[in-house]
């Protein structure tokens, strides 16, 4: 597999998975230049195929001239590349589950074992913080910097009234954080409705985080579940291929013929 053919089943696992709708996208570092990341030109996540990936430098500028049109978001990639070398993939998504803990004082909390990453810090990105009212839009440099310090050496920061940003130091680790979190916000939010305002919930305890997702993170722990998403990915791909090859026409014998008149 080469990195833009992994990098096509990461969009369609995000959108498979509900984390990306016709918004948000995914990039990955490449190998060979880490001055260098993939991302799709702007297109809904679903239909991204090995074609539409773009090379950027660091600036998030394409390193080919092009006519195709870009996502203006695409400093959330470059700037987060910029500031922690040991990413390799980042995730950017509207994932529905996570909005409402972004727009209240409620935080995140790691409350099953996929989703222990979220004890390591989910901080808030406030907008508001760095420029007057907008569109909320990470449109220029700046504000994929100022995201990026936000986001700082956490897995995973929350974007007020617009989404959440999530690194890996794989693409897939970044896939699989950004599924998790949105489970764990659904799952977090139907525990406190079940407890009720004075109940306890009984999350994750700091060295349960600690034993869970270092272990996620550097043993492999995921291939499963990745390889189940990739041959799913890959068998929606060959199908849209099929349908897209020209219908084979075959001659029709007159006896054929003759049959179908008799049904029909
Ligand atoms: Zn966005």
């Amino acid at each position: 597999m080469s990195e833009r053919e992994d990098l096509v089943l990461a969009y369609r696992i995000l959108a498979a998975r509900g984390v990306v709708d016709a918004y948000g996208h995914v990039s990955l570092r490449t190998a060979k230049n880490p001055n260098r990341y993939l991302l799709a030109r702007a297109m809904a996540p679903e239909l991204v195929t090995a074609d539409d990936i773009l090379e950027f430098d660091l600036d998030s500028n394409p390193v080919k001239d092009t006519q195709v049109a870009l996502y203006l978001e695409r400093y959330i990639h470059g700037e987060i590349f910029k500031s922690r070398s040991e990413i390799k993939a980042v995730v950017h998504n509207h994932s529905p589950s996570v909005i409402p803990f972004g727009v209240t004082t409620v935080p995140l909390r790691p409350l099953f074992n996929t989703g222990a990453f979220i004890g390591e810090g989910v901080p808030t990105f406030e907008i508001r913080d760095f420029q007057e009212s907008g569109d909320l839009i990470i449109k220029t440099p700046y504000l994929g910097h100022s995201l990026a310090t936000t986001l700082g050496a956490k897995p995973a920061a929350l974007m007020r009234g617009h989404g959440a940003v999530v690194v890996g130091e794989s693409l897939m680790l970044a896939v699989v954080r950004s599924v998790y979190l949105e489970l764990s916000a659904k799952l977090q939010m139907q525990a406190m409705l079940i407890a009720g305002p004075d109940a306890n919930i009984v999350y994750l305890d700091d060295a349960e985080v600690a034993a869970i997702s270092g272990r996620q993170a550097f043993a492999g722990t995921w291939k499963r579940t990745w390889d189940l998403w990739c041959i799913k990915a890959r068998a929606q791909i060959e199908m849209e291929q099929r349908a897209k090859r020209p219908k084979a026409s075959f001659p029709v014998k007159a006896g054929a013929d003759r049959r179908r008149s008799r049904v029909g």
